[in-house]
């Protein structure tokens, strides 16, 4: 098979400038050039080309979902004044869902996402069922197993077991991670363990971090309405019985080896300074989904601070459950405009955070280096990108992107088998093309 030529008024491959009249050479889903289209047409002679209309950009990649509750989008269209009240509203019906169809369900979410114009994702994965989605519709990224509500005596009882089980017949034919779901919904010995099992069996792992502006208080001295919510669901932790760490939650996870590049963190809306030194320092990006935040009456994250201070910062939407779309450009346009709340001034705004929903998305999985890299458009990527239909009409194309780009997706290619996919905004259909 010959390559495949997309060309677009603009193509923006993130790790190089904006491309005027650009295009992309795709083989077996991979990229092999990008550049000016009479340039990339004239190196590769007799090649199919497909024009489209817009802006070409590398696809998108949500840091922090949970696919599976795509049909819980109920939940995440109340308001909500606290996250221990949206924690309660989601449980009622998470825990009344026996049965519940998840696969289909995270499928869904899937679709939704790519015609969005994400291609990869992080998907926190509570029931395994939902794994095998992201393979079955061309989404690249990880599906970080869920672990929540172990006592260190569960653990060593059943948990333990149940995880290693599902790593052993899921790791050949998926790609998984390890989510320790939180700092206060595992017992301290579990968390601890998960730092030494994940290292052992080569897993990433991600961690929901201070979402709630109790958490600190939980780690700190087992006390307050997070302790509460913990007691109330039955579980009599180290942390409960010993009166905290004396730590906040950041150094406490730290102290168990949770941290690392391998690692990266939600939410993150109470870091302080020192806690982002100490993120940083570790090489722990953190996905922010500030529209969940608003859902669930939270502040927005410092992304101002993260931007300034250089950590590394990604993008995700959460799930249905907690946000009103799969739409990544929705979050991205929100933390621009929180940003400029927060007094950052710099004109680079647009483009880092058109960095962090793609490149940035990447480096958090651990998927910006090597063989089907993703996050920006460059020989030897995966061919994942998406075409938005936005013009810059003499604007700054990222500035344009992150104005305009929200519900303007037209379709998305990701790089997913030899033949790559093409799913189209408008429509159901999932077209196959040979490259
Ligand atoms: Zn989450």
């Amino acid at each position: 098979m010959g390559a495949v030529i997309h060309s677009a008024p603009l193509v923006m491959p993130v790790s190089r400038p904006p491309v005027a009249d650009g295009a992309v050479a795709v083989r077996h889903g991979c990229v092999q050039a990008v550049g000016s289209r009479r340039d990339v047409l004239a190196s590769h002679p007799g090649a199919e080309e497909i024009r489209w209309p817009g802006m070409l950009v590398a696809g998108l990649v949500n840091a922090h979902t949970h696919l599976q509750f795509t049909r819980m989008a109920d939940v995440g269209r109340r308001v909500y004044s606290t996250f221990e009240e949206w924690s309660g509203a989601f449980d009622a019906v998470y825990f009344s869902s026996a049965g519940a169809d998840w696969a289909s369900a995270a499928r869904e979410g899937a679709l939704l996402a790519l015609r969005h114009g994400t291609t990869a994702v992080a998907d926190v994965v509570t029931d395994v069922e939902a794994v095998p989605v992201l393979a079955e519709t061309g989404l690249a990224g990880i599906s970080y197993l869920e672990v929540l509500g172990d006592t260190d005596t569960s653990w060593a009882q059943a948990g333990r077991h149940r995880l290693a089980t599902h790593v052993h017949e899921l790791g050949d034919s998926a790609a998984i991670g390890v989510s320790p779901h939180a700092p206060y919904t595992l017992d301290t010995g579990v968390l601890a363990d998960l730092a030494i099992l994940t290292r052992a069996f080569g897993l990433r792992r991600h961690i929901h971090l201070l979402e709630s502006a109790h958490e600190r208080e939980y780690t700190v001295s087992g006390t307050g309405p997070i302790a509460q919510l913990v007691r109330d669901l039955g579980f009599d932790f180290e942390i409960l019985r010993v009166g905290g760490t004396g730590h906040g939650p950041v150094a406490f996870l730290d102290s168990l080896g949770l941290l690392g590049p391998q690692c990266h963190v939600a939410h993150g809306v109470h870091l302080d300074a020192s806690e982002r030194a100490l993120l940083r320092e570790r090489g722990v990006s953190v996905a922010l989904c500030p529209r969940s935040n608003r859902t669930l009456g939270l502040d927005g994250p410092p992304v101002a601070a993260l931007l300034d201070e250089g950590g590394p910062i990604a993008v995700g939407t959460d799930s249905l459950a907690s946000s009103p779309s799969l739409d990544l450009l929705e979050d991205v346009r929100l933390l621009r405009d929180l940003a400029r709340e927060q007094g950052y001034r710099a004109p680079d705004l647009s483009r880092r955070l058109v960095e962090a929903a793609t490149a940035g998305g990447a480096r958090a999985l651990g998927l910006s280096a090597g063989p089907g890299r993703i996050g920006s458009l460059a020989p030897g990527s995966r061919a994942d990108f998406a075409v938005f239909s936005v013009d810059p009409d003499g604007r700054d194309p990222y500035d344009a992107l992150v104005a305009d780009g929200a519900g303007r997706c037209v379709a998305t290619v990701t790089g997913a088998g030899r033949a790559g996919r093409v799913h189209l905004a408008d429509s159901t259909a999932e077209v196959r093309r040979g490259c």
